[in-house]
């Protein structure tokens, strides 16, 4: 998920101040509140989409339901899942037709395979994912107008930024450093500036931030002393945790969202991962023992339902990504009633297809299982070749390596041909925004992989 903090993009505060309002009571609901509050806001966005939204009216209809059939939660199986694909060549049909009144802004997303997905939202969307973040990085300690620091490249991509390795906006609170020339050499600027602007959190990749962290150990220098660190965008290894929280002296509070804004996941200071089941609905397999209502796919990949979005209500959306819950019974010490994450697994997009005709899904997690790696990426050079290139510590033993290349070998099977390499962090290949690509592929083609 990326939230820009824009001034012009947010300036609606009285809505800010009404979601902010509503986030910090709801937070504190019981299970029962939050799973009637959570149907009512289902119910509105669903007799809207039956109202005004072709696509659902018409889904609606062919299945002989009306909004009146949804009377709890887990009704809405009765609707089937909303794949990327569909979401794309429906586009113009899932559009309101009282799209305007919503003032909405066009927004585009891109997949690991390269399809662009447009979608909708609403202008009041934005104050939505602001009171949202404000939550979440209040549960860290932060205070609106608090000085923060971010590793980003959106900002920097633009014409004559390139080369700037900073920015402070004294507005929000902001100082912004470029992603993109953050090098070993660059390193130890980066950290006096955030020093020197008296920065109290950081707000990154997990690569990058992780990036920052490595440089600045190899130099001998702690990092400048935060609250917390705030990492977002990828999925977190726990040795990029450890190597975050070590320089700059504080916990990492991680997220997880996607640009549909549709659910929303962070770390709370008992550093339990909660569904924001008040922002967006989340349904997984293994919720309550019900099946999303997708067969056939290699693995199951979660669904997501906007609670909020008028201008393009996207109803049980395949997130792509595989979620775990804990039990639903799990109460947090935090006292908050959110549902307790698990596992997030990671892109499902992000497959495999070998040369014998195995998909293999989330290769990059066998990482998680490794000593002494810091980060790394599966470049899959051809049909029947695989390197790895991983950016890895003293505690990366041959024993280490080997064992790395078993737990591959087991996913891949014999048909490929594995190397491993080790690299420095400016060797690994990220995306255009920054973002660290865990596999990449040199493969001709491989539509629906
Ligand atoms: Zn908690």
């Amino acid at each position: 998920m990326s939230v820009h903090w824009t001034v012009g993009g947010f300036l609606q505060p009285t809505k800010i101040l009404k979601y902010r309002r509503l986030f910090a009571r709801t937070q504190w609901y019981s299970r029962e509140e939050l799973a009637a509050f959570q149907l009512s806001r289902l119910q509105a966005i669903v007799d809207h989409a039956y109202h005004h939204v072709p696509y659902y009216r018409d889904l609606f209809r062919s299945l002989k339901l009306t909004p009146a059939d949804i009377r709890q939660v887990r009704d809405l199986q009765k609707l089937p899942p909303l794949s990327k694909a569909t979401a794309r060549r429906e586009s113009r049909r899932l559009t309101a037709d009282n799209a305007s009144r919503f003032r909405p802004a066009l927004h585009r997303t891109s997949g690991s395979t390269g399809a662009t997905h447009e979608f909708l939202l609403d202008r009041e969307a934005n104050a939505l994912e602001f009171a949202y973040y404000w939550r979440y990085w209040n549960w860290a300690g932060y205070r609106l107008g608090d000085r923060f620091a971010e590793l980003s490249s959106v900002f920097f991509s633009r014409e004559g930024f390139q080369h700037t390795p900073y920015v402070a906006q004294p507005i929000t609170g902001r100082l912004l450093l470029n992603s993109l020339s953050l090098t070993r050499q660059s390193a130890v600027a980066y950290a006096a500036a955030i020093g020197r602007h008296r920065a109290r959190f950081l707000k990154g990749l997990p690569s990058v931030v992780g990036a920052l962290a490595r440089f600045l150990r190899d130099m001998g220098q702690d990092g400048p002393r935060l609250q917390a660190v705030f990492t977002t965008g990828e999925l977190l290894l726990p040795s990029q945790r450890v190597l975050i929280e070590g320089c700059f002296g504080c916990p990492v509070y991680d997220s997880y969202g996607q640009m549909e804004r549709l659910v929303a996941i962070s770390e709370c200071p008992e550093r339990r991962m909660h569904v924001h089941s008040d922002y967006g609905l989340l349904e997984c397999d293994d919720s309550d023992g019900s099946a999303p209502g997708r067969t056939g796919s290699p693995q199951p990949t979660c669904l997501g339902t906007s609670l909020y979005n008028h201008s393009m209500p996207l109803l049980r959306y395949e997130l792509g990504d595989c979620i775990e819950l804990d039990e639903p019974g799990l109460r947090c010490a935090c006292g908050r009633g959110f549902p307790v994450v698990r596992a997030i697994r990671g892109r499902v997009g992000t497959s495999l297809m070998t040369p014998d005709g195995r998909v293999v899904p989330t290769l990059f997690l066998v990482l998680r299982d490794v000593v002494g790696i810091e980060t790394g990426q599966f470049i899959h050079e051809a049909a029947d070749r695989l390197s790895l290139r991983v950016v890895a510590s003293e505690a990366f033993t041959a024993t280490e390596q080997a064992r790395l290349l078993t737990l591959v070998r087991w996913h891949v099977g014999p048909s490929m041909s594995i190397e491993v390499a080790r690299v420095r962090p400016e060797d690994l290949i990220v995306e255009p925004s920054g973002k660290l690509q865990m596999i990449v592929s040199r493969v001709e083609a491989r539509e629906g992989v």
